[in-house]
């Protein structure tokens, strides 16, 4: 039997696509580096899964309402600066960012991604009905004469993600407000992906409290490794939370109720852990980037935990993909090609490891790149 159109066009995940291989590799014994990384390699902290534990302990385990805990609700908006009818609590801001493009998207309704780009709106977005436009970077900074192209009467939204996966840029604040002003004159969206606005090393906030047609997606998963709680929430107008919420109410209901105490307990040490964490990601930031600009043409990133170096020197005739697969299986380290982000010449390295295992991976990529 035909299966839906929208399934049939809808792309796994592409970052996944090395896990065969990978463990192909791993079963005849070879030693893997892996850059691919998408989070901290630093545990929970304890106090977090402490109270987690006592939720459960404490019965916190039925239904509560789609929209959250109030409790929690009430400790976002005094951080947010708004009112708890403008926050939502979703499973990750994965389920934020896709309930976004349910809320907002009609059929062909345009949305403007900055390349490179995370690799998940592009599929949220076809899903949705909507079309992706894609805007050039200039050294992965916004190219605001090229968004401004871009926009027609179709454009519904525009997706800031900075600090950025997987250039790990921070877009400028001047860009940033030229972006708002855009955005209310031809009235449209800005959905601020706040995925990693803790790990930002420049000391400012890059991204804006709510204005009018902000929507902005946060997430718990990187400031406190709790990616396996699903846990985000959405910052909106009262009219998109609402939407949400009964888009929520039909495909998930609440975020698991115990993940919502930890989340709580989060902001008791938010900014200890924050100001630890940054330290830790400056340090394997200035590390990763000086071994990297040794062999590759790297720009240096100002937050998140990637570094996005231009390969185009060493391919040789390769795609990037084959280089790619090239440095894991020749040089046994993993990274992730920048096709996946919308980039032919350039690979995703995360430096979430260990700092031995960024010296050790580097100097496997140079040893190995130097004798061939
Ligand atoms: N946005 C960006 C840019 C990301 O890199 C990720 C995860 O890697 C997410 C959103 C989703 O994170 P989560 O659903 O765990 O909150």
């Amino acid at each position: 039997m035909k299966l839906s159109d929208k399934v049939i066009n809808c792309n796994e995940s592409e970052t996944v696509k090395f896990t065969p291989l990978i463990n192909k590799l791993k079963k005849e014994g070879k030693d893997i580096i892996s850059f691919a990384v998408g989070e901290a390699d630093i545990n929970t902290p304890e106090c977090i899964k402490e109270e987690t534990i006592n939720a459960i302990k404490n019965n916190k385990t039925k239904y509560s309402a789609v929209s959250g805990l109030i409790s929690l609700k009430k400790i976002i908006a005094k951080k947010e600066k708004v009112k708890i009818e403008n926050i939502i609590i979703t499973n990750g801001s994965k389920q934020g960012l896709y309930e976004v493009f349910q809320t907002i998207l009609n059929k062909n309704d345009e949305v403007i991604i900055p390349v490179p780009y995370w690799v998940n709106y592009k599929e949220q977005i076809k899903l949705s009905g909507g079309k992706c436009i894609f805007s050039n970077t200039s050294n992965h900074q916004l190219n605001i004469k090229d968004i401004k192209n871009k926009i027609t009467s179709k454009t519904k939204a525009i997706i800031i993600n900075s600090p950025n996966n997987p250039s790990g840029a921070i877009y400028y604040k001047n860009d940033l407000e030229e972006i708002k002003k855009l955005s209310q004159k031809n009235k449209f969206y800005v959905i601020y992906d706040d995925a990693y606005e803790d790990l930002n090393y420049f000391g400012e906030k890059s991204n804006f409290v709510l204005h009018d047609n902000s929507i902005s997606v946060k997430s718990f998963s990187k400031s406190f490794s709790m990616g396996g709680f699903r846990i985000g929430y959405v910052v909106a107008s009262n009219e998109i939370i609402y939407h949400l919420n009964k888009i929520q109410s039909h495909i998930t209901g609440n975020v698991n109720t115990f993940s919502q105490y930890g989340a709580i307990k989060s902001f008791e040490i938010y900014s200890d852990e924050i100001k630890k964490r940054k330290k830790i990601f400056q340090k394997k930031r200035d590390l990763a980037y000086s071994l990297c600009k040794e062999i590759f043409n790297c720009i240096k990133p100002h937050g998140a935990f990637y570094l996005f170096p231009e390969v185009s020197n060493k391919l040789k005739g390769q795609t990037v993909e084959e280089f790619t697969k090239m440095l894991l299986t020749k040089a046994n380290v993993l990274v992730m090609p920048g096709t996946i982000f919308g980039m032919k010449k350039h690979i995703r390295i995360s430096y979430t490891c260990s700092m031995n295992d960024i010296r050790e991976g580097f100097s496997r990529i140079k040893k190995y790149l130097d004798s061939n």
